[in-house]
């Protein structure tokens, strides 16, 4: 049998379940197996538990009422109702959606589709760390703007974005804020009130809940149009016969992420900034992608010039480590990431990256062992890449 230690550090492309969010779920597909829409106690102890957690929900990101939040499939879908659904339902109001050249591609090719429908879109610049260029927000914001869609965090470099100041140049212009918190929620505090956040895509697998199950935050009074009409559930807005288990899952990891929080967020920033410096320190011509500081407790990018990112991960793999050479929504195809060609990288500085995303299992050892490994396999890929300048291989 292998004796190969496992290391897990690809928490944004997927996370395990919490036991506990586990254990919270399992009676709710053996004992209260009722629809919450049935009005007899099946149904009622149910709806009980759909509430339950989805206060626990509006709890997490300080929502003003638990009506506001609406259960999805997931981020995908969430991203989708914020933005089609604000669109489709505001034309009236204008025409025009602003978002950010460093968004996932649910928000990416949304925006897209909607540009084939009569809506025009504008992909707004970032700088070198990924922030969003505020001075182009501005200049970019009309009255016929209805809604600007902006990552809170990308997932992939970490750089987490100044919301307070978003949302006060978007509703100077009385436009929508939508914000993509995929990667963030659960990881940092995020506070819809005090942010001026109108709608929030929240993920349950991005707090150790299950996947296949997410939230939208929609502030109240904001009109959106429902993606599947059927039964009405969800006020309508989102209509199907609610997944219980998971959301009853999603609700405990919620209470979970938001008890545990700071601890585990300094935690996480410790390990995190133990390998950023061990990968980088030693080996020369490395560098890290986003910025230092404002960055996600989890998110680790480098890239190191003259080899490639998909043969470290390999390498890497070999030796136990599951890593990623960016997006798991994009990394099967052989394009660059679009969000590191938005800070500026070039193609083969974008190939040269590689990400590790931290989580609540990973240790203090397991993050000294990665370090331990990535010398020699740089080392190994630039003495076969023509790339690599000759002194370098000496
Ligand atoms: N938004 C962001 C920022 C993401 O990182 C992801 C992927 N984890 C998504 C949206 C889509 O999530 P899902 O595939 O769970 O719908």
């Amino acid at each position: 049998m292998s004796t190969l230690k496992r290391v897990y550090m690809d928490h944004a492309a997927g996370k395990p379940v919490d036991s506990r969010v586990a254990e919270a779920m399992l009676p709710y597909m053996k004992t209260f197996y009722g629809n919450p829409s049935s009005l007899h106690q099946f149904g009622q102890e149910a709806r009980k538990a759909l509430e339950d957690a989805r206060t626990k929900i509006a709890e997490l990101v300080n929502a003003e009422r638990k009506e506001s939040i609406i259960f999805t499939s997931g981020a995908t879908e969430s991203n989708n109702m914020a933005i089609k659904g604000v669109a489709n339902r505001n034309k009236d109001r204008g025409t025009r959606i602003i978002t950010s050249s460093i968004e996932h591609m649910s928000v990416v090719n949304t925006c897209k589709f909607l540009t084939t429908k009569g809506f025009e879109a504008v992909f707004l610049p970032v700088d070198n760390y990924g922030f969003v260029k505020l001075e182009s927000l501005e200049k970019e914001l009309t009255d016929k703007t209805v809604l600007v869609s902006i990552v809170y965090a990308n997932g992939e470099i970490g750089t987490i974005q100044p919301m307070k100041e978003i949302s006060k140049i978007v509703h100077s212009k009385n436009a929508y804020l939508h914000v993509d918190a995929t990667a963030a929620c659960g990881q940092v505090p995020i506070d819809i009130k005090e942010e001026g956040i109108d709608l929030l895509t929240i993920s349950s697998n991005g707090t150790y809940g299950p996947k296949g199950i997410g939230a939208l935050y929609i502030k109240e009074g904001i009109r959106v149009e429902p993606l599947l009409h059927g039964g009405g559930q969800e006020r309508g807005l989102r209509s199907g016969t609610e997944n219980l288990p998971s959301i009853v899952g999603f609700g405990k990891a919620a209470e979970i992420a938001k008890n545990e929080m700071q601890p585990e967020g300094e935690r996480l920033i410790r390990l995190r900034d133990r390998l950023i410096d061990g990968l980088l320190k030693p080996i020369p011509y490395s560098f890290l992608n986003g910025h230092p500081t404002r960055r996600l407790p989890d998110n680790v990018s480098v890239r190191y010039s003259f080899i490639e990112g998909e043969s470290m991960l390999l390498s890497l793999d070999m030796m136990g480590v599951a890593a990623s050479s960016g997006s798991a929504c994009t990394a099967k195809t052989l394009e660059p990431s679009h969000v590191l060609l938005a800070i500026g990288l070039k193609h083969e500085e974008a190939h040269g990256s590689l990400m590790f995303t931290l989580g609540r299992q990973n240790t203090e050892e397991e993050v000294d062992y990665v370090v331990s490994l990535m010398p020699s396999i740089v080392k190994r890929l630039r003495a076969i890449s023509p790339l690599t300048p000759k002194e370098l291989n000496k």
